[in-house]
């Protein structure tokens, strides 16, 4: 039998009646031949409800019970949609984590996966079982203790499920009907993409487009699991929402695919810092340590004072969550009063935002930066900090600038055409 997963999350099972609108979608792929692996969210908010639960009970909470509380959720929704689809008259049973079992390390609230055999589910579907319901964001330690994947960790247990019952397919239900050249609240030009590669969607996703979790993007590259997001609020048929697939599977793609964005950014410079070997690893390493996700870095030669006494000195600057600057300033003044580094003074600049363009064609043609920065100069935007990688191009602004660069950006490639 072919197989697809079908992931539901949260909006899409917020109540009764929207679970009978996810198992009617269900039904018809049973209908077209398919056994369905389907992955189930919690109602939507009820997540967070749990974790205000457990953060009103506990401070500094057990991990392990934090998991067994906000992991519930999930069990609520898989036991209702596997009823659902008993009234509907199809031979469905719902699995909780640990009954499948999903195997994953024991870092709870942040777990990742181990082993998903396949034998119990196997074995049901060989019973005459058509669907088997499975609780998202779950799965159980070596020490059997419940676990949780980290938030919006559905997605990912949708994917692992599709690579190990190679899935035909794996169909991420949501609110939102596929993924957009960008943010559509931002420019009404903004165009649903039919298909779009794994490279660019893991930059689109871990740059904001919140349509999925990022692990589950990277999890489908690797085991080349095909991903398609569409919308559980329309009627829906095979070629509905967003194909995210290998670019092999897209033939003519344009160079640019989407604008990405990234509001609540900082950028810190350390003004002239001694420059000598192992500087960077004394200013990076502490970052790192005190959990700052930096992001861009740029050095460059300091502007030498008249009059100046010290040796070479250069400028470090780089950026990073705005809401992590106190993390790094801290991290920066312990290193300089256990002088491992010295600076004349750290300039913090917390009103930046990023914007990035993104496309796999950008690989084999030239050009893409200068269009970008023409566009940005035609708005009399400035750019504070350049950054590349092979596909893509990321700047920081000025945040009261960012609509206006996302919107001038995406006229200047052309996106509101396919
Ligand atoms: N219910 C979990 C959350 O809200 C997992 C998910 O829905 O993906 O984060
Ligand atoms: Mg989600």
């Amino acid at each position: 039998m072919p197989l697809l997963v079908m992931k539901f999350g949260g909006t899409s099972v917020a109540d009764l009646a929207r679970i009978e609108n996810a198992a009617k979608k269900v039904q018809a792929e049973v209908e077209r031949g398919y056994d369905v692996i389907v992955i189930v969210s919690a109602m939507s908010g009820e997540t967070n409800k749990m974790v205000a639960y457990v953060e009103g009970t506990s401070k500094l909470y057990d991990a392990r019970e934090y998991d067994a509380v906000v992991s519930s959720g999930e069990n609520v929704t898989a036991g209702l949609m596997a009823l659902r689809l008993q009234e509907m008259g199809i031979a469905a049973r719902s699995w909780q984590g640990w009954q499948v079992p999903i195997n994953t390390t024991s870092a709870h609230s942040s777990a990742r996966f181990m082993s998903i055999p396949r034998e119990n589910i196997d074995a049901k579907f060989a019973e005459g079982f058509k669907v088997a319901v499975v609780a998202g964001f779950q799965g159980v330690s070596a020490e059997g203790r419940v676990t949780t994947l980290g938030r919006g960790g559905s997605d990912t247990t949708a994917v692992a499920f599709a690579a190990a019952f190679a899935a035909e397919r794996c169909d991420i239900y949501t609110d939102v009907d596929g993924v957009y050249t960008t943010d559509p609240r931002i420019t009404n030009k903004a165009r649903k993409l039919d298909k779009i590669a794994f490279e660019e969607m893991l930059e689109l996703a871990s740059l904001g487009a919140k349509v999925l979790q990022t692990r589950s993007v990277e999890l489908a590259m690797r085991y080349k699991v095909r991903l398609r997001v569409l919308s559980s609020f329309e009627d829906t048929d095979e070629n509905s929402g967003t194909l995210v697939c290998d670019e092999d599977e897209i033939m003519e793609s344009k160079v640019v695919s989407g604008v990405a964005y990234s509001r609540d950014e900082a950028k810190v410079t350390l003004v002239r810092v001694e420059d000598r070997p192992g500087i960077a690893a004394a200013i990076f390493g502490p970052l790192a340590e005190a959990g700052v996700n930096v992001d861009m870095i740029v050095q460059n030669i300091s502007e030498v004072e008249a009059g100046s006494v010290k040796g070479a000195t250069t400028d470090m600057t780089f950026s990073c969550p705005v809401n992590q600057i106190a993390r790094a300033q801290k991290a920066m003044e312990d290193a300089v009063a256990s002088g491992t580094i010295s600076y004349d003074g750290i300039v913090v600049d917390s009103d930046v935002a990023k914007i990035s363009v993104v496309g796999i064609g950008m690989r084999s043609h030239a050009g893409v930066a200068a269009t970008m920065f023409k566009a940005l100069s035609k708005e009399n935007v400035n750019i504070k900090v350049i950054a590349t990688s092979e596909i893509k191009i990321s700047v920081l602004i000025d945040r009261k600038y960012m609509e206006l660069a996302v919107q001038a950006l995406h006229d200047a490639f052309e996106l509101e055409k396919a």
